[in-house]
């Protein structure tokens, strides 16, 4: 990449819950940017867990999280992460 090339700002990212995956790779396999790897450590299961990798290409589609048999991982794009913030600091008004 050339140093004048846009840098790429990740849509989303994922959430592992990483002591409950089991090493089976179905995010791995069914994530559409290609975006998760196995990591080099192992849970306290002996098993390798999913990270990022490249994380800016995650879109927070969560189909990593539809796949995941154990609940293990989820997806989230920002812009949800963003809103839910909002909601949360908006007072909320109950009429009388
Ligand atoms: S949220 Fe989507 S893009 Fe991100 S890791 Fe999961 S499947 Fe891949
Ligand atoms: S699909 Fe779930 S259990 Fe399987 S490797 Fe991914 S996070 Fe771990």
């Amino acid at each position: 990449m050339s140093d004048d090339a846009p840098s790429k700002k990740a849509k989303g990212t994922v959430f592992v819950r990483k002591e409950i995956c089991k090493g089976c790779s179905y995010c791995i396999d069914f994530c559409p940017p290609h975006c998760l790897a196995f990591s080099d450590d192992y849970n306290a299961k002996g098993y390798h867990y999913p990270v990022l990798s490249p994380a800016e290409d995650c879109t927070g589609c969560d189909l990593c999280g539809l796949y995941c048999p154990d609940f293990a991982i989820f997806g989230v794009k920002y812009e949800d992460i963003e809103k839910l913030r909002q909601d949360a600091a908006t007072p909320v008004r109950v009429s009388a």
